[in-house]
């Protein structure tokens, strides 16, 4: 789960990691006293070129731009909350990075001069530039560890204190938080010399949950209320599965076919006639030319899906459909579908061929 900027700041804040001064509004604000920056909340990458980074220097202005933000979308995202921070002047900006290496099975700190700008391009341009440090999980990060860090990476020594003291801190979230990554990009150096967490990016480990209460988290609530999982693609058939992975390997067959996946959609577990229909209209927000329905029923009972297909396909007797049921209450769904006239097939083999069939025909 991703901790929105406000959020990962408020922990920063109780681990004493200097975050400018603001707070987080959906409304407009009454006064103003001093120049601010307007930061859009959502859950991406590069907000500043997307222009979800907004400056202003009187209420007005503020306002102005609140409103502005809050109408927009950031790359897809439509944005709830901005954040409202006094506006720093920047003399540097450095990036700073935790996250799990996988290959090394250890936590690796990350730390760049070229900060604020896209660290996955400084990667590939100036590797030389991103110092790495792989951290024994097995003992604490000692602060002389972060010092070297920063001599390594060849900042100015009066500036070394005080990012140190930042990197010990942000590996104590990141241990504490069961980080999966934790980012400030940028740490800023002031004018007048001090070091400030300017962005903030915390992903935590959702197999964590049950060490910690992440029901405070704006994004928790937002996952219980979705009941499904969608994810947009390219091409033009819709793709529904119930699990992950046979969504995946539901994607997979329609493509071993010749079709290419407008969409994965995994309906999850125990999905009810109600939750088909909705998962069903999700698809048809884009046009598809058929739909791929593949469903192994355990706790999910076939005629409950039946169900589903069968009242969107009343609604839109146009979809082409082709539906492969297993499982619970399967006869039972099979004759509900066949009834309504939807191709159904035992194998998703002779489905996905059948839809295309129909598709091309
Ligand atoms: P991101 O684009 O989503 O990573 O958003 P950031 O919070 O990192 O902001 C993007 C860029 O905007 C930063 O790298 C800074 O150059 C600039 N910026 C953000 N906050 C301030 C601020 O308080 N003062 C100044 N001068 N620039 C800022
Ligand atoms: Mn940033």
């Amino acid at each position: 789960m991703k901790l929105h900027e406000y959020e990962a700041k408020e922990i920063f804040k109780k681990y004493k990691i200097p975050v400018p001064e603001g707070f987080i509004t959906a409304t407009e604000i009454k006064e103003l006293d001093k120049p601010v920056v307007i930061k859009a909340q959502v859950l991406v990458g590069g907000r500043g070129k997307a222009g979800g980074i907004l400056f202003a220097d009187t209420v007005e202005e503020a306002n102005e731009k609140i409103k502005e933000l809050l109408n927009k979308e950031i790359k897809g995202e439509k944005v709830e909350k901005v954040l409202i921070e006094e506006k720093i002047p920047i003399k540097k900006e450095y990036y700073l990075g935790i996250t799990i290496d996988r290959a090394e099975r250890k936590p690796v700190i990350m730390f760049s001069t070229e900060g604020g700008v896209d660290i996955e391009e400084v990667a590939k341009t100036n590797p030389e530039k991103i110092i790495k440090y792989y951290v024994n999980p097995q003992s604490e990060l000692l602060p002389y560890i972060a010092r070297n860090i920063l001599k390594q990476a060849n900042i100015p020594s009066s500036e070394i204190p005080k990012v140190a003291d930042i990197i010990y801190k942000l590996y104590k979230v990141f241990k504490d938080m069961d980080g999966m990554l934790v980012e400030i990009n940028p740490i800023v150096i002031t004018e007048d010399g001090r070091a400030l967490a300017a962005d903030a990016v915390l992903n935590v480990d959702d197999d964590a949950y049950y060490r910690h209460d992440y029901t405070k988290f704006e994004e928790y609530s937002k996952k219980e209320k979705s009941e499904f999982a969608y994810v947009q693609l390219d091409g033009d058939i819709g793709v529904i599965g119930n699990g992950a992975g046979l969504t995946l390997a539901s994607m997979d067959i329609v493509k071993e076919y010749g079709g290419n996946p407008a969409c994965f959609l995994d309906i999850g577990g125990g999905a009810d006639k109600e939750t088909v229909k909705k998962a069903l209209k999700k698809v048809l927000e884009k046009d598809v030319k058929g739909i791929f329905i593949n469903v192994l029923a355990g706790i999910t009972r076939c005629d409950e899906v039946a169900k589903g297909i069968v009242e969107v396909f009343k609604e839109h007797p146009n979809i082409k459909f082709a539906v492969r049921m297993m499982g619970t209450n399967e006869d039972e769904g099979r004759r509900i579908l066949t009834e309504n006239g939807i191709p159904f097939e035992y194998s998703m083999e002779d489905a996905a061929k059948k839809l295309m069939k129909i598709i091309n025909a």
